[in-house]
């Protein structure tokens, strides 16, 4: 049976207690992961604690271990992304790429700009803006996207002279105490300390003493609890939350070209990503024949194990997601929404769902108003512009949202008035290391990436020199 251990201090930590990681495609239990406990777990906080004032010290040799760290991730692709695939549920080659982001994130972190800047130089004074680090951080992963998320957290927070403990989802830790193991062989002990262990680990790290920033990516939810832990020690924060993302289709616009871009921004990591499209509005001319292409997407994409090569949506990763998307799609269709495509699989073993597009949805249906996070997509139809961007901007949630249009600079016009935090233009899904990324009201607290996030891992100082 597969259990990597969690590394500490640089080493593996034997594991006092296990707990089970389930194949999301068979349900049965595929690897084993260490359950961390409250002794351990000040291990790591104090490994990374007494790590952090040599880290902190050579910023050149940061830059060029995080360099190498990229080099030993990328070395290790393959056997990176069947872990992750099988624990999470998506095709291999999409577990490859993640694998590669992770790398690349690493290595553009490493080019991050950390230089003093001279704000005053006069004859009065001179005053500089030094980027001091923080100190120890905690990064909390969601089970989506656990290595991708790893490097956004991890390549700034080093790069600026952090030390780390990362933690995982229990739902997805494999991948991640492996990624522990290869860091370990690259970076100096206690930089980056892996653990695991099922809730309340997560609680147990945002309230640690030792814990100057929290770096977390998860639900709403547990985001107001991290916040509230946080507050207690006035920890630094950073939230990515959930998002409940709207397209708006202009009516000038052929169907047909743009139906597989939408119907893969919906249905990417079997729908399970904050920042894919949830909700789309199409203009009531525009409806039946987008449907009808959107259907034909759907009926070509395979859906399968994540180890099957010709898979390109895999199963749901866990039972609560796969019983709580079930359970929406059949309320709305009570509700009178129909299913075009997809709905509820045979019963088979595995959390597989279908592609599933549904038509005659509308607000006041959960499908539509909450964070649905499944492989599920209403189609609603709007008459006036303004309406369709009132309704994309109504609900608690402000992640990403995209206009689609023959007209670009139209669309673009109409993309800038959607209150989120990235607004694209034919396009949706779209990330990338030098573009900040973050949600707008209860998608999230701050930003990550480029020297935006870089500036949420580090603590501004003033250096004031006064003259004569
Ligand atoms: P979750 O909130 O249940 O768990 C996220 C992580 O927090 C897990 O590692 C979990 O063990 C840990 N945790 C649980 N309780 C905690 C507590 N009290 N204190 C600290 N940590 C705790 O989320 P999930 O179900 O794993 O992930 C899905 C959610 O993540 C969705 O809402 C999705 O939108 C969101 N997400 C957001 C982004 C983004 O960048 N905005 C990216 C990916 C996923």
């Amino acid at each position: 049976m597969i259990c990597f251990p969690m590394t500490v201090d640089g080493a593996a930590l034997p594991a006092q207690a296990v707990f089970d990681v389930l194949d999301p495609a068979t349900e049965e239990v595929f690897a084993q992961a260490p359950a961390c406990t409250p002794a351990q777990l000040d291990l790591a906080f104090e490994a990374a604690a007494r790590a952090a004032g040599a880290w902190a010290a050579d910023p050149a040799a940061r830059r060029d271990l995080l360099r190498a760290a990229a080099g030993a991730v990328s070395a290790a692709r393959d056997e990176l992304a069947v872990l992750l695939a099988t624990e999470q549920g998506k095709p291999v080659r999409a577990a490859a790429f993640e694998v590669d982001q992770h790398a690349l994130w690493l290595r553009e972190s490493a080019a991050l700009p950390l230089a003093e800047e001279i704000l005053q130089d006069d004859g009065t004074a001179v005053a500089a803006l030094v980027r001091r680090p923080l100190g120890v951080v905690a990064a909390i992963t969601p089970w989506n996207y656990p290595i991708l998320l790893a490097g956004w957290k991890l390549g700034p927070a080093l790069v600026a002279g952090n030390t780390v403990v990362l933690k995982p989802s229990p739902y997805t830790p494999v991948a991640t105490l492996r990624l522990g193991e290869l860091l370990a062989g690259v970076l100096p002990p206690g930089v980056v300390n892996v653990i695991s262990g099922p809730d309340p680990l997560g609680a147990a790290m945002t309230a640690h003493p030792a814990v100057a920033k929290i770096s977390f990516t998860g639900s709403v939810r547990t985001g107001v609890a991290v916040a509230r832990a946080a507050a207690a020690g006035m920890k630094r924060l950073t939230l990515e939350l959930g998002g409940n993302d709207a397209a708006i289709v202009l009516d000038d616009v052929a169907p047909e070209a743009i139906a597989k871009s939408l119907f893969w921004a919906a249905f990417t990591n079997c729908g399970q990503i904050c920042a894919g499209i949830k909700r789309l509005y199409v203009p009531e001319r525009l409806h039946d024949p987008l449907v009808e292409a959107l259907v034909a997407v759907a009926s070509r994409a395979r859906v399968g194990p994540a180890t099957d090569e010709r898979s390109r949506i895999g199963p749901l990763n866990n039972r609560t997601q796969f019983e709580r998307v079930a359970a929406l799609v059949e309320e709305a269709v009570t509700a009178g929404a129909r299913v075009a495509v997809g709905g509820l699989a045979p019963a088979r073993p595995g959390y597989f769902y279908a592609p599933t597009v549904l038509t005659g949805a509308r607000e006041g249906m959960r499908v539509v108003d909450e964070e649905q996070f499944g492989p599920v997509l209403p189609v609603l139809t709007y008459r006036e512009v303004d309406e369709a961007v009132a309704r994309a901007n109504a609900g608690p949630f402000g992640l990403s949202g995209s206009v689609w249009g023959g007209d670009a600079a139209r669309a673009e016009s109409v993309a800038r008035r959607l209150e989120c935090g990235t607004a694209f233009v034919n396009d949706h899904l779209t990330v990338a290391p030098h573009l900040p990324f973050g949600g707008w009201k209860m998608s999230g607290l701050g930003v990550e990436n480029g020297p935006w996030g870089l500036d949420q891992f580090t603590q501004p100082q003033v250096v004031y020199r006064r003259r004569g």
